[in-house]
C-alpha cells in the first residue's frame, strides 16, 4: 500500500473523503486556496534555487511569482487580482526576513519514498538547511492564515515523517523541524524523539489496517463546509439530491413526522422538567404524597435509600461470590465515543476494538436542526 502525509491526515480526518480522494480519484475542481499556495511554493522554490548563496532581489523574487503564477479556480479576474496582490506582500515580507541569511539549502523539493510497517510512504521535503555550526533543518511552507496550537505542532504527522526520512535516506536526525506559515510570517519549530517516531509507526499501521479492511466510514468535522465530495457522502447526498427533485417524497413524509415528534418529545421532556419541581414544593408543604388531577394523580416519591456509584466496597463484597460482573457492564454508547474521540494510543483502541466483547453501538436516530448543508447545497 502507498500512502503519504495528505493521505494519511485525509484518512484520520474523514476515511470517506479518503475512499472518494485516494481510492476513488473523484475530479475535484480548482480552488483559490490551493493555487494560490501552490503559486507561492513555486516561487519560493525558485528563489531558493541558486548555485550562489546570495539571495535575488525582491523585484526577481516577484517576477519569478509571475511566471508561475498559477490561475485556475479563481471566480473572476478581481478575485485573482486580490490573491496576486496577496501573494506579492507575503513574499514581500519574506524577503525582508530572509534575504540577509541567504545561504544554498541542502535540498529543496526533495521527493523521497520510505517504507514504513509494510507501507510504502512517499512525500515531497520543500527545504533542508544546514544549520550555521552544525545540524540540519527542515522546513515546511504553510499557507493557513493561522498559527495551530502549539501542541499540535508537537504531534505533527508530516514533521514526524519527514525526520523519519531524513534518517533513512541522509542518515542524518535533523536537529530542527520548522512549519513556516508564510501569511504571518512565523515559523514553529520543534523536535523528534523516538517516542514520535514510534507514534508515527503506529499511527502508519492503524491507517493502513482500516484502508485494508475496508473502512470508510463518514466522519462529519469542521472541514465538511469546504469538502469537495457533498454531493456523494453519505452526509450530504440526500440534501443535494433534493434540489433535483425529492427522489423519495414518501420517505420525506416519514422524515417530517419523525421530526415533529422529536420536537414535541423534546417540548413535553422540558415542560415536565419544570412542572415537576413545583408539584415536589408543593407536596413538600403541605404534607402531600400524591396530588390527583382530574384524569390521574401525580405521586410524589421520595427517594428511599440512596447508593453511592459502584465502588471499590461494593466491588470487595460481590466478587468474593463471582457477582461483580452482574452489576457492572460496558456503556456500548461511551466505549464507542471514547474510541473515536481519538485520545487513545492506536494500539490500545485497536485492542479495543479486537476484544471479545461486541464493541459496537446501537442504531440510533439523531435530530440535526436545518443547517447550512441542507439549506444550501451548492454553497
Ligand atoms: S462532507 Fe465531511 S463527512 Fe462527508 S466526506 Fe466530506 S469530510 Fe467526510
Amino acid at each position: 500500500m502507498r500512502l503519504s502525509y495528505s493521505s494519511i491526515n485525509t484518512y484520520e480526518t474523514c476515511p470517506a473523503k479518503y475512499r472518494f480522494q485516494y481510492e476513488e480519484r473523484l475530479p475535484t475542481a480548482p480552488s483559490p486556496a490551493l493555487s494560490f499556495g501552490d503559486s507561492l511554493h513555486r516561487a519560493l522554490h525558485r528563489f531558493h534555487a541558486r548555485p550562489v548563496p546570495i539571495a535575488p532581489s525582491l523585484g526577481e523574487l516577484l517576477e519569478t511569482l509571475d511566471e508561475v503564477w498559477v490561475s485556475d479556480g479563481y471566480a473572476d479576474q478581481a478575485e485573482e487580482a486580490a490573491y496576486r496582490e496577496h501573494a506579492r506582500q507575503v513574499l514581500a515580507q519574506y524577503h525582508r526576513e530572509n534575504a540577509e541569511a541567504y545561504r544554498i539549502p541542502a535540498a529543496l523539493e526533495f521527493r523521497f519514498e520510505i517504507e514504513v510497517e509494510g507501507v510504502t510512504l512517499s512525500g515531497v521535503i520543500d527545504r533542508m538547511d544546514r544549520i550555521p555550526g552544525g545540524g540540519y533543518e527542515i522546513i515546511d511552507y504553510k499557507t493557513n492564515r493561522r498559527l495551530p496550537p502549539r501542541e499540535r505542532v508537537e504531534r505533527d504527522l508530516q514533521l514526524s515523517i519527514y525526520h523519519l526520512a531524513a534518517r533513512e535516506v541522509w542518515g542524518i536526525e535533523p536537529e530542527r523541524l520548522t512549519l513556516y506559515y508564510l501569511l504571518p510570517g512565523q515559523r514553529m519549530t520543534t523536535a523528534r524523539t523516538r517516542a514520535h517516531i514510534d507514534e508515527l509507526r503506529r499511527r502508519v499501521a492503524t491507517v493502513a489496517e482500516r484502508i485494508a479492511a475496508g473502512r470508510f466510514e463518514p466522519k462529519q468535522n469542521p472541514l465538511c463546509d469546504w469538502c469537495a465530495f457533498r454531493p456523494r457522502c453519505p452526509l450530504f447526498r440526500h440534501a443535494y439530491e433534493r434540489q433535483e427533485g425529492d427522489p423519495a417524497p414518501r420517505m420525506t413524509a416519514v422524515v417530517d413526522e419523525w421530526i415533529s415528534l422529536k420536537r414535541r418529545t423534546r417540548e413535553i421532556a422540558r415542560r415536565l422538567e419544570e412542572l415537576a419541581p413545583l408539584i415536589h414544593a408543593f407536596c413538600e408543604e403541605h404534607g402531600y404524597r400524591r396530588l390527583f388531577g382530574s384524569d390521574g394523580a401525580a405521586v410524589d416519591r421520595r427517594p428511599q435509600h440512596v447508593t453511592e456509584p459502584v465502588d471499590e466496597r461494593v466491588r470487595g463484597i460481590l466478587e468474593p461470590l463471582g457477582l461483580w460482573d452482574r452489576v457492572v457492564s460496558v456503556d456500548p454508547e461511551k466505549l464507542s465515543a471514547l474510541i473515536e474521540s481519538r485520545i487513545l494510543p492506536p494500539e490500545v483502541e485497536d485492542a479495543l476494538l479486537a476484544s471479545r466483547r461486541e464493541v459496537r453501538t446501537r442504531h440510533a436516530l439523531v435530530l440535526r436542526e436545518a443547517e447550512r448543508a441542507a439549506e444550501r447545497p451548492g454553497g
